[in-house]
């Protein structure tokens, strides 16, 4: 892994350029072009960003984040760039703006290298069910990268760009994040602005980050929250300054939460390990560590899958032949819809669509999605009452390490209780960091996660300072 904070102290002592770090970055997605993590390259694009930066750093004009090289999930807009979500459906679509994440980095002087591959339309948790293809892990080809912003972790963890941007509607950035061994933030609901991300599931969806440092995210992180107006969600306040927050001294004293046994007993011997080690650590730098019963865990997932799935077929209903993409050969216009979803769709987006109308029908809509609301409430409430107490909560980010490829593809059920420790987040709108930390006997990476109360990004990664080795 590369991080920016090293390349831009060695570029302002002349040791290297961006121009040099934007072509080892290019030969790096070409030489592993087997992880398939790239849908779309910008080499000249690139190049040519890279060549101004290092025009703006002899002329002591550098900007914030000026040659740090970014990758950029399929699912977020870049103008010029062809976006596909990973789709059929999208065959031949290019977006006319940048998202406002793009455009705030690009004017913070990154380098836009390319869209990355991902599950169709961000559903999924191993990148398998891209149109083109599945990525692969970078420490074992056999197995899968996370999902659904693979391609974006493997970026990171390869050494492709500095960092990368992910969507997480349930767990997309920091289950992968976890995968690979990079960090992955999924930051408060309404802190980065949605303006330019496909949407999934609305009320779910948050655009955020992988990097190799907490320096590297923090740095990403101001830069690209703050308010929109063109995001009806965007929170009005200000800019992030987790740069400054990092670097401050810890409120003492600290109280990490730490869930019970019984609730992580099915995790891998060698996850539970880590944890307890990482318990151990906050232990020695003065935390003291409480054990908070959170309750309702039982029907995170459920939840989590009702409500993606009503906004997901409410959203995904745009996607017609009419206005994007793929049209297919059809008879008139009723056939048109029918034809050029059935060749655009994969089956996990067929099977959310038909899901999510099912549970908004009018016999099953108070059983199903009105229920699914109330228990909304009842996890959020949980939350809050949890963050009187303490200032983060630490649990596992994933209960395995990497999986193999094709291994959990029979049962949809097996793959969406890989989300077990992420969508909790996403219904309450909390931010939540999944942090790379150790290994297991094989070397698959271990991420283990810090959720926070609403806002309280900044001090998230501050926490996660202490883990870093
Ligand atoms: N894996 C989860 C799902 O399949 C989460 C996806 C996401 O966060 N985009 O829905």
């Amino acid at each position: 892994m590369i991080t920016y904070a090293t390349d831009r102290s060695d570029i302002n002592n002349g040791a290297t350029s961006c121009a040099e770090r934007t072509t080892a970055c290019l030969q790096r997605i070409d030489e592993r072009a087997s992880l398939n993590a790239f849908l779309h390259v910008d080499a000249d694009g690139a190049t040519a960003a890279a060549a101004e930066s290092d025009e703006r750093f002899a002329a002591g004009l550098a900007r914030p984040l000026e040659g740090l090289v970014v990758a950029v999930k399929d699912n977020i807009n870049v103008a010029g760039m062809p976006l596909t979500c990973a789709s059929r459906m999208l065959d031949g679509f290019r977006p006319l703006f940048d998202a406002t994440v793009v455009e705030r980095l690009r004017d913070a002087g990154a380098v836009i290298i390319g869209k990355t591959n991902m599950d169709e339309f961000a559903m999924g948790s191993s990148n398998e069910t891209s149109a083109f293809g599945a990525v692969r892990n970078p420490v074992d080809e056999s197995r899968v990268p996370g999902g659904s912003s693979g391609g974006s972790a493997v970026a990171v963890a390869d050494g492709m760009c500095h960092v990368a941007l992910g969507s997480d509607t349930g767990g997309s950035i920091r289950q992968p994040a976890a995968f690979c061994g990079t960090y992955g933030l999924k930051p408060t609901y309404g802190r980065v602005s949605r303006y330019g991300l496909v949407a999934f599931a609305s009320s779910l969806d948050q655009i955020g980050i992988f990097a190799s440092s907490l320096h590297d995210t923090a740095a990403v992180f101001d830069v690209i929250t703050g308010h929109d107006p063109m995001d009806a969600t965007s929170d009005p306040g200000a800019a992030g300054r987790a740069l400054d927050v990092i670097a401050s001294p810890h409120a003492s004293p600290l109280r990490i939460g730490v869930l019970p046994r019984t609730a992580i007993q099915g995790c891998e011997p060698a996850i539970i390990t880590a944890y307890d080690e990482a318990i151990e650590r906050f232990r020695t730098k003065g935390a003291a560590i409480i054990e908070v019963a959170l309750g309702h865990e039982e029907i995170w997932v459920p939840t989590y899958f009702i409500l993606a799935t009503a906004e997901a077929s409410s959203n995904l209903a745009r996607f017609d032949g009419v206005r994007y993409g793929l049209r297919a050969e059809h008879t008139d216009i009723s056939d048109m819809t029918t034809a050029s979803k059935t060749a655009g769709f994969g089956a996990e987006v067929k099977r959310r669509i038909m899901l999510g109308t099912y549970v908004l029908s009018s016999g099953y809509y108070d059983a199903y999605y009105r229920k699914a609301q109330q228990a909304r409430r009842l996890i959020s409430d949980a939350y809050n009452a949890v963050f009187a107490d303490v200032d983060a909560l630490f649990m596992p980010t994933t209960p395995t390490t990497a999986f193999s490829l094709g291994e959990r593809n029979a049962d949809p059920v097996t793959m969406w209780l890989s989300d077990y420790f992420t969508v909790s987040a996403n219904i309450a709108g909390i931010p939540a960091l999944s942090v790379p930390f150790g290994k297991d006997a094989s070397g698959l990476p271990i991420g283990l996660q810090l959720q926070g109360a609403l806002f309280h990004d900044e001090r998230l990664m501050q926490i996660a300072s202490l883990l870093e080795s």
